[in-house]
């Protein structure tokens, strides 16, 4: 069976620039402002042979009302349909409550959960990640969605399992 990936996080955070690099299609709309993305989107890729779907989302924000309510549902069901979650965080932006909240739904979520921590062109990355350790999901792993680094080798080994 495929394997099924759902990026999920806050808007903005960079899901739909991943979402695009990883099936290379220009599908997902990228903006530069937040929320763009109201559905669920769906893609499928290969990388080193294996096939696998991704689930672009609108993000969560922790405070929802009105649409913003039915995006975080929307990240409820691709959660739910997911073999992985790729949670992405913002190196630029820094650590948010909202994603101190998203964190805690993740935690009980019984889904394998990467901590993905995007945007970190130009910085050092140890330095990018120290803070989303406190998330309590694990290593963050630093990648820069937008220029691809670290993207294949995240992939690859997110895909190891199956
Ligand atoms: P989404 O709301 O989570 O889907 O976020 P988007 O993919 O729409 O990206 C939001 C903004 O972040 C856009 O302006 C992107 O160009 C920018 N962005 C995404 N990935 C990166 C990255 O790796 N580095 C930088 N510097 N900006 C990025
Ligand atoms: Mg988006």
């Amino acid at each position: 069976m495929t394997p099924v990936i759902a990026l999920v996080g806050r808007p903005n955070v960079g899901k739909s620039t991943l979402f695009n690099r990883l099936t290379r299609s220009r599908d997902a709309l990228v903006a530069d402002f937040p929320g763009l993305t109201r559905d669920r989107k769906y893609g499928n890729g290969v990388l080193g042979g294996k096939a696998y779907t991704v689930i672009d989302t609108g993000g969560i924000s922790g405070d929802e009302e009105g649409i913003d309510a039915a995006m975080a549902e929307q990240s409820l069901v691709a959660i739910d349909e997911a073999d992985i979650v790729l949670f992405l965080v913002d190196a630029r932006a820094g650590l948010n409550v909202a994603d101190q909240a998203i964190a805690n739904h993740l935690r009980v979520n019984q889904k394998k959960t990467w901590l993905v921590v995007n945007k970190t062109d130009g910085l050092d990355e140890p330095s990018a990640v120290a803070e989303f350790w406190e998330l309590g999901l694990g290593e963050p792993r630093p990648i820069a969605a937008a220029h691809g680094r670290n993207v294949t080798a995240l992939i690859d080994e997110v895909l190891s399992p199956f």
